[in-house]
């Protein structure tokens, strides 16, 4: 198969939905990639790397979209990508497409084949494609709010470690899933004091188990959090429930029982935010302050560290970028129910219930 990667075009995004590391594998077994002239050079990736495996780098995406059987990307197709798309042509990438009509619209006017990360699923009930954005975000949210925390930036002044003979700082995280364990993990590698908070009982058991040593744990309650965030320097909010905006778990008016210039840290903000006073930010202006609180919501956390944000996607995505590349996307769907979950739009047609639902269209 011949497999094409353009250059990211979407604001902000550096990653790259092809490593040469993944290009040299599917090389390797006979196929054929091509990448658009510095399609890797926000992570790190220079066109001599690519050619180094075998890849062949063309001058413009017009030349890779006419060209490939595949188009291996990672944010959705922009409406100027949308229209190099034709009938027959399978994508790989992010989609999204509950929240975006016109895209939707596109694509299924297009007749490709188009097959969304985030909704390829795994045995265990989980979304391998999202998991490794959210560690990204999950480590990322102390390393930021720590930075926040420093005076210059308007945050208490505080040393996630301490020092011998002065304290910790305080960090509480909300919501136990893949980024809240990955925020306490560095929180408490730091040398913070850290509570994690979740509404899962076997949640809680599991991080009981396994980091009862590390940081402590207590069931989510509006009287927990409330008790909780009056001492904390940081607070990293982290909770998901699927398919639903996030719950609002810190209101205005408890801002002002917690520490001048303490820290929240919004990472479930790309589902609305869990405090009532979040609202998006970007890389280029993160964060601001209300009521002497200090708020951090970049809602596209990973692309601040897009090197290792591509390498952790495409080690997540090479096997069923290679499957798709192998068998074609019937046969690797056929035989892998959890890419098939991923199927989105086929030839002219919506195939995912879920956003037929949220765009009240046919599947
Ligand atoms: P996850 O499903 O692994 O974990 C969510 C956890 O929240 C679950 O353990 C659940 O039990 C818990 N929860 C639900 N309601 C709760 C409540 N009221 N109190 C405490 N815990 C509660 O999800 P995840 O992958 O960890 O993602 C968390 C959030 O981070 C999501 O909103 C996701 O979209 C977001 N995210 C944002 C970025 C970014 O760049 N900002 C990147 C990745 C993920």
């Amino acid at each position: 198969m011949l497999i094409g990667c353009p250059k990211e075009i979407k604001p902000q995004e550096f990653r790259v939905g092809l490593t040469p590391a993944a290009a040299g594998e599917a090389i390797g077994r006979g196929h054929s990639v091509i990448v658009e002239t510095n399609a890797g050079m926000g992570a790190g990736f220079s066109d001599e790397d690519y050619q180094a495996v075998g890849a062949t780098v063309l001058g413009t995406a017009e030349e890779v979209f006419a060209k490939a059987d595949m188009i291996v990307k990672v944010k959705e197709p922009q409406a100027v990508e949308r229209k190099m798309l034709r009938e027959g042509q399978l994508l790989f990438t992010y989609l999204h497409l509950a929240p975006d009509p016109d895209q939707t619209h596109d694509l299924i006017a297009s007749g490709a084949t188009c097959i969304a990360y985030e909704t390829v699923t795994d045995d265990r009930g989980g979304l391998p494609l999202l998991a490794p954005m959210s560690e990204v975000a999950g480590r990322l949210a102390p390393q930021v709010g720590s930075w926040t925390l420093q005076k210059a930036n308007g945050g208490r002044g505080v040393l996630m470690g301490g020092v011998p003979g002065v304290g910790p700082a305080k960090v509480v995280v909300i919501g136990g899933g893949v980024v809240g364990t990955h925020a306490a993990k560095i929180a408490a590698g730091m040398g913070a004091d850290v509570t994690i908070l979740d509404r899962s009982l076997p949640r809680l058991r599991y991080l009981d188990d396994v980091f009862g040593g590390t940081f402590k744990n207590q069931y989510s309650t509006a009287a927990a959090t409330a008790e909780l965030i009056e001492t904390a320097d940081m607070v990293i909010g982290a909770v998901l429930i699927p398919g639903a905006a996030a719950p609002k778990l810190i209101s205005r008016e408890q801002l002002s029982t917690m520490k001048p210039g303490a820290v929240l840290v919004d990472v479930a903000i790309d589902q609305g935010g869990c405090f009532e006073t979040s609202r998006a930010t970007t890389h280029a202006d993160p964060i601001y302050e209300v009521d002497g609180v200090m708020h951090y919501c970049v809602a596209n956390m990973p692309g601040a560290v897009a090197r290792t944000s591509t390498i952790a996607l495409g080690n997540a995505t090479m096997p069923f970028m290679l499957s798709l590349a192998d068998k074609g996307w019937k046969e690797a769907c056929a035989a892998d129910k959890h890419l098939l979950n991923g199927l989105n739009v086929h030839a002219g047609k919506l195939t995912y219930a879920a956003v037929g639902e949220a765009l009240g269209l046919d599947t």
